[in-house]
């Protein structure tokens, strides 16, 4: 198996040179849980980490989970899998990965994840309790981990994040797909500490119901504004502040989550938010993902 297994749990978090924001007083840190490994990165391992702990104890078996052609979800959990032995099953949403499988697909297959493709209708079904329970039978003793680790063991994963988190930092901004680690962060957070979670999806609004059911605290609010047209999606300002982002700081952000977050930050300084406060961004990881549209780089 072509891949160095070894995680880095020396995370630093970074202080951000923006000479142009100068006069806002701001000042803006990155904390990169993206260096914690390539595949593994990021806010995935503290989704899994609940899991990966059963495992060690001898209360399941393996895992089942879920994830779309470029899921950095499904390529974490087949890595993490990999690393401690544990047998790892993956749902596929399309079928297109049976003929044409994308660089994470393959990555699954190579580390030992079974993968299984499902038709989009079919897909949809995987939160049903028939479904659930016929996976049970199927894989008994498995842990079922929903599609992103959105589940109770993934917000509480989550919630160590904080360790990691600077005294310091008054806003604190996540990345937020399926809200399990926005959660995690919030229910863990001090008391002064306000945390804004930025939505990638179109639309995104509908995410602070989701959100509010599972955050036991106050002190948290989501920016929908920054989608670039919505969920994977991209446009050519989003491509050249990736590449300017990297020049400047030589961080790379991914296309999905957070390059949408960076980018959404500096704007809304830019109209005079959060002035003289220390800014923490999370980088959430998710490099991958930018193997899909590589291309766009060269
Ligand atoms: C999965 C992912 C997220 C979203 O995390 P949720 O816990 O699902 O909200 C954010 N950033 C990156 C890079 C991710 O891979």
């Amino acid at each position: 198996m072509d891949i160095d297994l070894s995680l880095n749990f020396d995370i630093p978090t970074v202080k951000l040179e923006l000479p142009h924001l100068e006069q806002f007083g701001v000042s803006i840190s990155i904390l990169r849980l993206d260096l914690i490994h390539p595949s593994i990165s990021g806010n995935k391992w503290f989704k899994l980490k609940e899991y990966l702990n059963d495992f060690r104890e001898g209360k399941i078996k393996g895992i089942v989970t879920f994830g779309g052609a470029f899921s950095n979800h499904l390529n974490a959990t087949a890595a993490a899998c990999l690393s401690e032995n544990i047998p790892s099953v993956g749902f596929v949403r399309g079928q297109e990965g049976i003929l044409n499988p994308s660089q994470t697909l393959k990555d699954c297959k190579n580390w030992g994840m079974d993968l299984w493709f499902l038709n989009r209708k079919d897909y949809a079904k995987k939160d049903d309790l028939d479904f659930i329970a016929a996976l049970e039978n199927e894989f008994p003793g498995y842990a079922i981990v929903p599609e992103g680790g959105d589940s109770e063991k993934g917000r509480k994963g989550a919630m160590s994040i904080a360790d990691f988190i600077p005294e310091n930092a008054e806003i604190i901004c996540v990345p937020v797909g399926t809200g399990t680690t926005i959660c995690g962060v919030v229910n863990s957070k001090k008391p002064q500490q306000q945390i804004i979670g930025f939505v990638p999806m179109k639309g995104g609004d509908y995410m602070n119901s989701a959100i509010a059911e599972n955050c036991s605290n106050l002190g948290w609010s989501l920016i929908s504004d920054y989608h670039f047209g919505g969920f994977g999606k991209y446009t050519p300002e989003l491509l050249e502040f990736i590449r300017e982002f990297k020049k400047t700081h030589n961080i790379e952000l991914d296309f999905v989550y957070t390059a949408k977050m960076l980018f959404g930050i500096l704007k809304e300084i830019e109209k005079g938010q959060w002035q003289n406060k220390q800014i923490l961004c999370i980088h959430t990881g998710g490099l991958q993902g930018n193997r899909s549209i590589e291309h766009l780089f060269s």
